[in-house]
């Protein structure tokens, strides 16, 4: 096992700068090998990694211990997440239901789409109990756990980052931690994202409209019939740009929510979850126990997710599944390979953006090419009108096995039927079928992309290509 004996931490003692103000400093601690900020699914898996290796390791969080894991999620999670990364799958209390497959709804319901099959087997999860495992089996490798403190932003110097400035929750008096490699996996709060983005050139912008904003309920309801099928609504009505969900936990608890586009003028995801939402028959007589909102990002990761001794991992890089914004898995992709990567690194006592590479073309080969096909789908169905939806599911414009396909991160042929054809050809529709079809080819291309993930210097020129992909996508017609 590598020890980091031969390390000084003399340098990241940190030279108070103006940038400081008028923040009382507490103490420098010395220093971490790797600090992980944020205690969730992402970061619970980058710090476990880390410290399995044998690296002194910090994991930092706002939240009490046994409250960490505890968030607004409709918590349900594949299975081959677990076995593709050798984590322990779910089991016991962690474990709420099972889940086959998913029943998509079109707008006027006169449609459903069962979508099954191995890649979409999984489970409805008890999110804090599930969180906690992970908390706890890093904890367990030897992680230290700095719970109620806030991390307020990354320390730099020389335009590395060489550690973090924290307070505990509720206090003003201000820590800085010094460490050798950050990964921050704070979530939506994202600490570092502003500053690695402006390390990067200050080109990258993470639009309103590439988020959903959600509110959720947990509800005891009466008997439901078939809990191991999700049930996921759409109607840009109710849920304009995003959808509206029904995940049973077994046969009388429900997760259930609904989630819109922050786009201008977006509705209030309460105001309409109340008023469509649970004046459902299923949900007539059910009592809520919790309800919470949140943010989810719903676009293609970072075109970088590496600066000088900073890794960021999950929501804090957009990582969630742009169409269903499933993004447990995708996070502890991401943090497994960070602590794979960040490892190599720390072993060879290097640590700048070109030593942690590797972690942006692992991810992306891993992941971040399949999210970035489903991004042009995503923009494409954002588009949709309620009318398109209905057509297009009617007539199995997009077939079960293409929805499977896409979601396994396949190449997306369209198997567009002779029906539908028929049904469409001649008709206004057509020019749909046609955006249809130049969508899927735009899917394919910037999966290509992804899965050339160009060298530092080629960044720029590689993230010009993506940006023109996103912009045809996003201005294409239907
Ligand atoms: C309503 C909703 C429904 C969702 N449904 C699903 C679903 O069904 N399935 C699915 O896979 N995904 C779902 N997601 C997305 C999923 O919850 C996230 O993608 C996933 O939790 C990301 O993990 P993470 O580790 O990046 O961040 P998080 O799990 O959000 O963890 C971030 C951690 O950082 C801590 N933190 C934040 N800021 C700071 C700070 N400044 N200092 C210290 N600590 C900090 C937080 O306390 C938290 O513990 C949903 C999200 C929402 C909002």
């Amino acid at each position: 096992m590598w020890q980091p004996s031969n390390f000084s931490y003399a340098h990241h003692f940190y030279i108070k700068s103006a940038r400081l103000g008028q923040k009382r400093v507490l103490n420098v601690s010395t220093g971490y090998d790797v600090i992980v900020i944020g205690a969730g699914s992402g970061g619970s898996v980058a710090a476990y990694n880390f410290a399995k290796k044998g690296f002194k390791v910090l994991l930092i969080d706002r939240s009490s211990r046994d409250r960490i894991g505890e968030k607004a999620c409709g918590e349900a999670v594949g299975k081959h997440h677990f076995e593709n990364l050798g984590i322990r799958p779910p089991a016991g209390d962690e474990v709420a239901g099972q889940v086959l497959g998913i029943d998509i709804f079109s707008p006027d319901l006169a449609t459903v789409l069962r979508v099954k099959g191995e890649g979409l087997e999984g489970y409805t999860l008890n999110r804090l109990v599930f969180g906690q495992r992970l908390l706890n089996d890093a904890v367990g490798m030897g992680c230290e756990l700095l719970d109620q403190t806030v991390v307020t932003e990354p320390m730099v110097h020389n335009d590395s980052v060489v550690g973090v400035r924290c307070r505990r929750t509720g206090k003003t008096k201000m820590q800085e931690i010094s460490s050798r490699i950050v990964v921050d996996s704070s979530g939506v709060s994202a600490v570092t994202r502003g500053w690695l983005l402006s390390v990067q050139g200050a080109r990258e912008r993470i639009l309103d409209e590439d988020m959903e904003i959600c509110y959720v309920e947990i509800r005891r309801t009466k008997h439901i019939e078939d809990p191991s099928y999700l049930q996921i609504y759409l109607d840009q009505s109710i849920s304009p740009g995003g959808y509206h969900w029904f995940f049973p936990k077994g046969r009388n608890i429900v997760n259930v929510g609904l989630g819109v586009q922050m786009s201008k003028g977006f509705p209030n995801p309460r105001a309409n979850f109340e008023k469509y939402v649970l004046s459902r028959d299923i949900l007539k007589d059910s009592t809520k126990m919790r309800g919470a909102g949140g943010l989810v990002p719903t676009r293609r990761p970072l075109c970088s997710l590496v600066a000088n001794g900073l890794l960021l991992v999950g929501d804090s890089a957009c990582m969630p599944n742009p169409i269903h914004g499933g993004g447990i898995g995708p996070s502890m992709i991401a943090g497994k390979l960070a602590a794979e990567v960040g490892s190599r690194a720390l072993e060879s006592n290097s640590v700048c953006s070109e030593d942690l590479w590797d972690y942006n073309a692992e991810y992306m080969h891993a992941y971040g090419a399949k999210a970035a096909g489903l991004d042009i789908f995503r923009i494409f169905l954002q588009k949709c009108t309620n009318e398109h939806l209905n057509y297009g599911l009617a007539n199995r414009l997009i077939q079960e096995e293409d929805i499977l396909k896409a979601s396994m991160g396949e190449e997306l042929r369209l198997s567009i039927g002779e029906t539908a054809q028929r049904v469409f050809r001649g008709i206004s529709h057509l020019s749909f079928l046609r955006a249809l079809r130049k969508m899927a080819c735009e899917m394919n291309r910037i999966r290509a992309l992804y899965r050339a993930y160009p060298q530092p210097r080629e960044l720029s020129s590689w993230a010009d290509d993506v940006d023109n992909i996103i912009s045809r996508a996003k201005s294409m017609k239907l």
